[in-house]
């Protein structure tokens, strides 16, 4: 047995027909851990003994009653958690030593769907703390490496769960996107990664980046999983009163519905200087296959673009100083010089723009500025049903190449950050390789348009199959 060659569905015939029982999959799990995860640091604690016992529970349950996968749809599934989803009696750090040692006496809602739904959690995946990065060099922990080639960074800030998908140890891997950390992992990983429409899946329990931003999706090696996943974890939470009452489709069931006659929007704004040639051609050549089936491609202007990151790195690190704020050492987490160069970057930052005098001046202007972003977006969205654009401006970067140089660091996101602004849902799927490297590229929809993105991603997956390309652990 071999995750990399296996997706959820196959997973739920296999069990069905008794081809392996779920004590053999998580055992699989572990054992491609233990192998390749000295090297790529991906998770931060694992779950084993009691994912073992549960793949025992189910392997019972199967016996039992064949019917158990209509009341468990992701039952045996192996599932990496990034390590800011609070987990009952499994330690949570976010990454980061000033929590190191924090044993959560809850479960996230989301955990808790997911544990409901048959999922079992292996374990707790390395980040950049607070999800504070692009390139998971931010943890206070080993730098996670990208399986592809170990001396690349995975993207970030869910490196952990990236390349846990990546390389075969879990079939999902969760994680939040407030710029984004879901589908810049996956981008660079070769994988499917949905940042869902603000507000689609809960936050409870999730340990706060920047509330008003923080969107959780997950990651999966195809669209089917992924859009199965989210079948799971989508949906209003009482705990949470951003979740909106909007039903939940079942995203699964569109996959493979043509696409003919849809309008997909090239934005000007985002071909431009700074664009890697290598990536930009691979786009090119993705809407090509994107015409072939169907599709109308059309120039449009997202014109407020230029704004977009001076906005974000306003209001994320006034909302991030205030989410902080509570892990002083007296109320919450350890001695504050625990902090790593960015959370303290962040919080400088955030304590500045919102001070009197400063806050008309910086904070409330990046708040008018984020109304425009979402404005544009909507005037998009009335000439076309999607819009594609590069997932990242450059192939995956070396560790080391922009970790001193923030700056160089925040425009990775150039691509991503803008979604989150605007609080509508962006899909990584891959477009190609280029040297040996993934790249991705976002379909981005209005809000509430998850099927659809899945709907397209699916067809344009199904007619590339880059998903069945392995990692070569390069350099390792
Ligand atoms: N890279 C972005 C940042 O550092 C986004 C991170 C995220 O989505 N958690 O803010």
């Amino acid at each position: 047995m071999d995750l990399l060659g296996l997706t959820i569905k196959d997973i739920e015939e296999s069990l069905k027909k008794g081809v392996f029982s779920c004590q053999e999959l998580v055992k699989e799990s572990f054992s491609t851990i233990k192998k390749h995860d000295k090297k790529i640091n991906a998770f931060l604690t694992l779950n084993e003994e009691q994912a073992l016992k549960q793949a025992n529970h189910y392997d019972n349950l199967i016996k039992k009653d064949k019917n158990i996968f209509d009341e468990k749809p992701l039952l045996g599934i192996p599932v990496a958690l990034k390590d800011l989803f609070t987990t009952k009696d499994i330690r949570t750090t976010a990454g980061s030593k000033i929590i190191g040692d924090y044993n959560p006496p809850f479960d996230a809602t989301v955990v808790k769907k997911l544990i409901d739904a048959g999922a079992i959690i292996i374990g707790k995946t390395n980040e950049d703390a607070w999800g504070h990065g692009s390139s998971g060099e931010n943890t206070d922990y080993e730098v996670t490496r990208n399986p592809y080639d170990l001396n690349r960074v995975p993207g970030g800030s869910s490196s952990g769960s990236g390349a846990a998908v990546a390389y075969g140890g879990v079939l999902v891997g969760t994680g939040t996107d407030t710029g984004s950390s879901v589908r810049l992992p996956a981008g660079f990983c070769n994988l499917v990664g949905l940042k869902p429409t603000y507000g689609r899946v809960s936050r409870y329990g999730i340990i706060a980046m920047a509330s008003s931003f923080d969107s959780i999706g997950h990651m999966t090696r195809t669209v089917y999983d992924n859009a199965k996943v989210l079948e799971v974890t989508a949906g209003v939470d009482p705990f949470d009163s951003t979740t909106v009452p909007i039903k939940v489709d079942q995203y699964t069931k569109k996959l493979g519905q043509s696409i003919k006659g849809m309008k997909i929007g090239l934005p000007k704004e985002y071909f431009v200087k700074g664009l890697d040639d290598k990536v930009s051609n691979s786009i090119k050549n993705s809407l090509k296959i994107l015409e072939k089936l169907g599709a109308t491609v059309k120039e449009v202007s997202l014109p407020h673009t230029d704004y977009a990151m001076a906005a974000y790195y306003i209001l994320v690190p006034s909302e991030v100083s205030s989410n902080l704020s509570r892990y002083d050492g007296i109320r919450y987490g350890g001695s504050r010089e625990m902090f790593g160069a960015e959370a303290k970057r962040r919080i400088m930052l955030g304590s500045y723009t919102l001070s009197s005098g400063y806050y008309d001046a910086y904070y409330l202007k990046a708040a008018k500025v984020r109304t425009l972003i979402k404005r544009d977006f909507e005037n998009a969205f009335k000439e076309v049903d999607v819009l594609i654009v590069p997932t990242s401006p450059t192939l995956p970067f070396k560790i080391g190449e922009k970790v001193d140089d923030p700056l160089q660091m925040y425009l990775s996101d150039i691509f991503l950050c803008p979604v989150n602004l605007a609080g509508i849902p962006g899909l990584n799927v891959q477009s190609g390789f280029v040297d040996g490297f993934p790249v991705g590229m976002q379909i981005i929809g209005p809000q509430f348009s998850e099927e659809l993105l899945y709907k397209v991603a699916y067809l344009f997956e199904q007619e590339t199959q880059y998903y069945k390309i392995r990692p070569k652990f390069k350099n390792g």
